[in-house]
C-alpha cells in the first residue's frame, strides 16, 4: 500500500505544512500572473484585453530553424556534404529569378532546370519585391543550393545532388498560439466596441459570423449589449503576426445570453457549437407547408398562368387548402410583412447574413408577425391563401442566397449538425476548460479595473 503512494503524496504526509505552503504559493503565482497588466497598452475603462498565463505549454510551438550555412547538420548521418557559402539576395522591384541569379553567374539554362525541377520550386517564379533568397554558387558559377520562404512560416530548400537532380525539402513552422481575452460593452457599434477592446476588424467579423444566425448585427444591437471573447494570437519568434480563431464567445443581446465554442470534430471539421453541442448555424426545413403538393416548380422561363406571358418563376408553388399553416423555414427575423403587388400578403424572413425566404399569397399572417419579429424554425408564420394574383390557394415560396433566387427544392442547405454523441464527452471537457479560462480572465479584468493596486 505504502509503495503505491506517489512521491508527492509521501512528501505531503511527511511535510504537511510544506505541502500546503507550496500549494498556496502556486495559487498566488497564478493570481498575480493573471492580474499582471499588459505591457505598453492601455484600454478604455469598460474594455480590455488580458493575457492569461498558459496552464500548459502551447499545443504547437515553433520548430527551430536550421541556419543557412549549416545546410546539413552534424546530426544527419548521411550524406556528408561540404560547408557552403551562402549569399542572401533581396528581391527588388523589377527583379526576376533569372536576372537575380544571372547577376551571380548562374546561367539561364540552370535557372530553367531549377524552376521546372520540382513543384515546390514553381513558386520561385512568383518572387515579389522584399522576398529574400539564399543561394550558394560554386567556383564554376554553378548554383548548388537555394533556400527561400514562400510564406512567413514556410521554408523551401533545394540542394543540387551529384546526379544533377535537385533535392527539395519543405518545412512549415508552427505558429505559437497565445490565448487572449477581450470583453466590451457596446455603446455605439459592434466594431467600435471591438476596436476599443483591442480586437481587429477581422476578429470582430468572426464574432459577428458566429452569432449571425441568432443576432442581426445591424438591427438587433442595443446600447448595453456586451460580449466576451477568448481567442488566439499567432506569434513567430516572439513577434505577433496575426490573430487566429475565436475559441469561445459569449454575447448578451437584449437580455438574451448566447454562448459559442469552437470544436474540431474527429472528421476534421471545425465549427461553433452552443453549450449543448448544437451547431450555431441553423439549417432550413426544405418545405414550409406540410400536406401540400408542388403545383409549380422553379422555372426561369415559365409562362405566367394569369398574365400569359413569359415570366420567370423564381420560387416554388405549394398547393394546399386555404388556411393551412405556413412554417418558418429556419430561425430568422421578419424583414417584411405586408402586401406586395401580385404577391398579395407577403412575409420575408432573413436568416443570418446570407439567406432570406419569402412567403406569398398568404390568406393572413400569424399573430405577432411584424417587421423585427423573431421566428424559430417550424413556427407558424401565416396561412395559405390566394391573395394577389393566384388561381387557387397555394404558397409561393422563394429562397435567396446572397440576394440571388435559388431553387428551394435543390439549393444546398447549410448543414447544422451538432456534436456527434460519441464526441460529446470530449466536447464537454473542452467547453468546461474554456469556461474556466473565460471566468478567470473576466475576474482578473474586473479586479484590474477596480483599482486594487
Ligand atoms: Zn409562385
Amino acid at each position: 500500500m505504502r509503495m503505491k503512494l506517489s512521491a508527492l503524496g509521501r512528501m505531503a504526509r511527511r511535510f504537511p505544512r510544506a505541502h500546503l505552503a507550496i500549494s498556496a504559493a502556486l495559487a498566488l503565482t497564478v493570481v498575480i500572473m493573471a492580474l499582471a497588466p499588459e505591457s505598453g497598452e492601455s484600454h478604455p475603462e469598460r474594455t480590455r484585453t488580458l493575457e492569461l498565463p498558459k496552464p500548459a505549454p502551447a499545443v504547437a510551438t515553433s520548430q527551430p530553424q536550421p541556419e543557412p550555412g549549416h545546410a546539413v547538420t552534424a546530426a544527419e548521418p548521411v550524406p556528408k556534404q561540404p560547408e557552403r557559402d551562402w549569399v542572401e539576395l533581396e528581391v527588388k522591384s523589377g527583379d526576376t529569378l533569372s536576372t537575380l541569379l544571372q547577376a551571380h553567374g548562374v546561367t539561364a539554362a540552370q535557372v530553367h532546370r531549377l524552376v521546372t525541377g520540382d513543384d515546390k520550386l514553381a513558386e520561385l517564379a512568383r518572387l515579389r519585391p522584399g522576398d529574400h533568397l539564399n543561394i550558394s554558387v560554386d567556383d564554376q558559377g554553378e548554383l548548388t543550393a537555394l533556400s527561400y520562404h514562400p510564406s512567413r512560416v514556410q521554408t523551401v530548400k533545394a540542394i543540387l545532388q551529384d546526379d544533377g537532380q535537385w533535392r527539395v525539402e519543405s518545412e512549415t513552422r508552427q505558429y505559437q498560439r497565445r490565448t487572449r481575452f477581450a470583453e466590451a460593452t457596446i455603446d455605439n457599434s459592434l466594431f467600435l466596441a471591438g476596436h476599443a477592446a483591442g480586437m481587429s476588424d477581422n476578429l470582430t467579423m468572426q464574432l459577428a459570423n458566429i452569432f449571425g444566425w441568432d443576432i442581426d448585427f445591424v438591427l438587433d444591437i442595443r446600447n448595453g449589449d456586451r460580449f466576451r471573447v477568448l481567442y488566439e494570437e499567432l506569434y513567430l519568434d516572439g513577434e505577433k503576426v496575426g490573430e487566429g480563431n475565436i475559441l469561445a464567445a459569449e454575447f448578451w443581446n437584449q437580455g438574451r445570453h448566447l454562448t459559442a465554442y469552437r470544436f474540431q470534430t474527429r472528421s476534421g471539421d471545425t465549427d461553433y457549437f452552443d453549450s449543448q453541442g448544437r451547431s450555431m448555424r441553423k439549417a432550413f426545413i426544405r418545405t414550409p407547408v406540410a400536406f401540400s403538393r408542388i403545383s409549380s416548380r422553379f422555372n426561369l422561363g415559365r409562362k405566367h398562368p394569369i398574365l400569359n406571358k413569359v415570366r420567370a418563376h423564381r420560387g416554388i408553388d405549394y398547393a394546399a387548402p386555404s388556411g393551412t399553416p405556413i412554417k418558418a423555414a429556419g430561425n430568422g427575423k421578419v424583414i417584411f410583412a405586408g402586401v406586395k403587388g401580385g404577391y398579395g400578403n407577403v412575409l420575408i424572413l432573413k436568416h443570418g447574413q446570407r439567406y432570406s425566404t419569402l412567403y406569398a399569397h398568404m390568406r393572413s399572417f400569424a399573430k405577432g408577425m411584424r417587421v423585427g419579429s423573431r421566428v424559430t424554425q417550424g413556427q407558424t408564420i401565416g396561412y395559405v391563401g390566394m391573395s394577389g394574383l393566384a388561381t387557387g390557394p397555394h404558397l409561393h415560396y422563394e429562397f435567396r442566397v446572397d440576394g440571388v433566387h435559388r431553387n428551394p427544392q435543390t439549393v444546398e442547405l447549410p448543414k447544422a449538425e451538432g456534436v456527434n454523441s460519441n464526441e460529446k464527452p470530449q466536447f464537454l471537457v473542452q467547453t468546461k476548460r474554456m469556461d474556466a479560462q473565460m471566468t478567470l480572465f473576466a475576474e482578473a479584468a474586473t479586479l484590474a479595473s477596480s483599482n486594487v493596486f
